[in-house]
């Protein structure tokens, strides 16, 4: 059983369909860790192209946003701009759809976390001290993360502490015996300075994990968000991947 790895799409149709594109026939069921919603042009689209294929999904904070679940407050302007046109987009189809995600869920010998497993939609795991704290919050060997937008690998070390590894890309990796967290990465607003929609491929009969990046084009999602309104700096991020 392989399963397609995918995190923070944030309504970016035209990244989404690329990661669909590149690998297709490489997995069986979707695994998506949460935001497919806000900063992007196309929520509904994302909703229903996610929902055509086998998945299991969670709820991120910018869908919690949407759904009115959280203080507009709590973003900073540019985002607050990109949740309000979103709320006024989504159809009540979307939304139902939105409303029955969990923002955790247990599937295999991994943890799937929006955040982090210490709290499923806030913490941002950059740090090693914070994946270090994170690995006591779940009993799983692996935990996937998304919601910083950058992959990244974090393994427990026996001292407690943890290790942060950078992805290694196009290779296909013996997943190890120690405890780790991975984050796949974004696929609709990688913040790596690589603007390249990210993503994983996890065989669990092999128990192996692949990085990837792919190219997708830019301008077509750059074009709609002009069209609505969105703000510049939320329409010039995504063309220099942060
Ligand atoms: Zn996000």
């Amino acid at each position: 059983m392989r399963f397609l790895i995918i995190s923070d799409i944030h309504a970016n149709l035209a990244a989404f369909e690329a990661v669909l594109a590149d690998a297709k026939a490489e997995w069986d069921k979707i695994w998506f860790l949460g935001d497919l919603v806000g900063y992007g042009p196309d929520p509904n689209e994302c909703v229903a192209l996610l929902c055509e294929h086998e998945h299991i999904s969670l709820s991120g904070n910018h869908d919690w946003a949407v759904l009115e679940r959280l203080d507009l407050e709590s973003f900073n302007g540019d985002a607050r701009v990109a949740v309000t046109w979103t709320r006024s987009a989504l159809t009540e189809e979307s939304r139902a759809y939105l409303e029955q995600l969990p923002s955790n869920l247990i599937c295999e010998h991994f943890t799937l976390a929006h955040a982090s497993p210490r709290l499923p939609v806030w913490e941002y795991v950059i740090k090693p001290d914070i994946a270090a704290t994170n690995f006591k919050y779940f009993e799983t060997q692996y935990c996937l993360v998304g919601h910083t937008h950058l992959p990244i690998v974090f393994e427990q070390r026996s001292n407690g502490r943890a290790t942060p590894y950078a992805p290694l890309y196009e290779r296909v990796v013996p997943l190890p015996r120690t405890r780790l967290i991975i984050n796949p990465g974004s696929v609709g607003q990688p913040r790596d300075h690589d603007p390249r929609a990210a993503y994983a491929i996890l065989d669990v009969v092999n128990m192996t994990w692949e990085h990837r990046r792919v190219d997708y084009p830019i301008e077509v999602t750059q074009k709609k968000m002009r069209d609505i309104g969105m703000p510049h700096r939320l329409v010039d991020r995504i063309e220099h991947g942060w």
